[in-house]
């Protein structure tokens, strides 16, 4: 909704594509200035040009989420070039290689609990000190569906988005009477690179997201991330919000 961020800064990562470009571009056309980072430097920069081709204010930062030096500087530049930090939107994620729980690598278990798990804590590490100092913010932190239901052939994914629910819901305890609101986002199926990865290996198929039937559009996630952001969410803290088309209602 327009106008449902005026004057916020907003901190988007894994913003080069999928979820977190069109939540960047949701952010950015409801009145937020956009910090835009991820490791991909050329999807990046095209999320932060279409966002001023549009009319809004947006920079890109390059940060891998999984290194703590990177996520503290990408706090530092945000603050630098805009003064603050509202609202930050810890979306970076990997989906790894689907095999079952005793065939899952070492390999692919480290990678993806160090960008999907450790990431959200790390980006959460050096944001909440500049919102204490401020005052107050708002982050939400993408989890999943597989945060909240078990999905075969996805024990890493499903472990480090089960610990983003939690790690939501501490954070969410500990910073509740300091003004900084904390939740997690639960994507079902959302139309994405990750999900038509996922889709061609073998072992996971096509599946269609029960029960409306359909994927989403990763603006169908952007449009929920902006409000649980904004102010109008002023009393909604802790919360795990599923956006699946009533996938884990079943
Ligand atoms: P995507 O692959 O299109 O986008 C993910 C982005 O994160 C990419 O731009 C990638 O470069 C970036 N990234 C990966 N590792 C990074 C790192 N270490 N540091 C910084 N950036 C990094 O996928 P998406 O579907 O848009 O996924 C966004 C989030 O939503 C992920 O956390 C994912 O687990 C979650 N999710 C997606 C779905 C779905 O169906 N697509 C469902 C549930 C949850």
């Amino acid at each position: 909704m327009p106008g449902l961020l005026k004057d916020k800064v907003a901190l988007v990562t894994g913003g080069a594509a999928g979820i977190g470009r069109a939540t960047a571009q949701i952010f950015a056309r409801d009145g937020a200035k956009v910090m835009v980072a991820d490791i991909v430097v050329e999807g990046g920069q095209e999320t932060a040009r279409l966002i001023r081709e549009a009319g809004g204010e947006a920079t890109f930062a390059r940060c891998d989420v999984s290194r703590s030096e990177e996520v503290r500087a990408l706090v530092d530049q945000t603050v630098k070039a805009y003064g603050r930090l509202d609202c930050a939107f810890n979306n970076a994620g990997i989906e790894g290689t689907v095999s079952s729980t005793a065939d899952c690598t070492e390999e692919n278990w480290d990678s993806i609990v160090a960008t999907n798990l450790k990431g959200e804590w790390l980006c959460m590490k050096y944001e909440i000190p500049q919102m204490l100092k401020q005052g107050g913010g708002a982050i939400v932190n993408t989890a999943s569906v597989g945060g909240l239901v078990g999905l075969p052939g996805l024990s890493a994914y499903c472990a480090s988005k089960g610990g983003v629910v939690q790690l939501t819901k501490v954070a969410a305890l500990e910073y509740a009477k300091s003004n900084i609101r904390v939740n997690a986002i639960c994507p079902g199926g959302i139309r994405t690179g990750m999900s038509k990865r996922l889709g061609r290996q073998p072992q996971m198929g096509e599946t269609l997201p029960a029960p409306m039937r359909r994927w989403a559009k990763p603006e169908e996630i952007g449009e929920v991330v902006a409000w649980l952001c904004s102010d109008a969410a002023s009393f909604v803290t802790g919360h795990t919000m599923t956006a699946d088309g009533g996938f884990v209602a079943q």
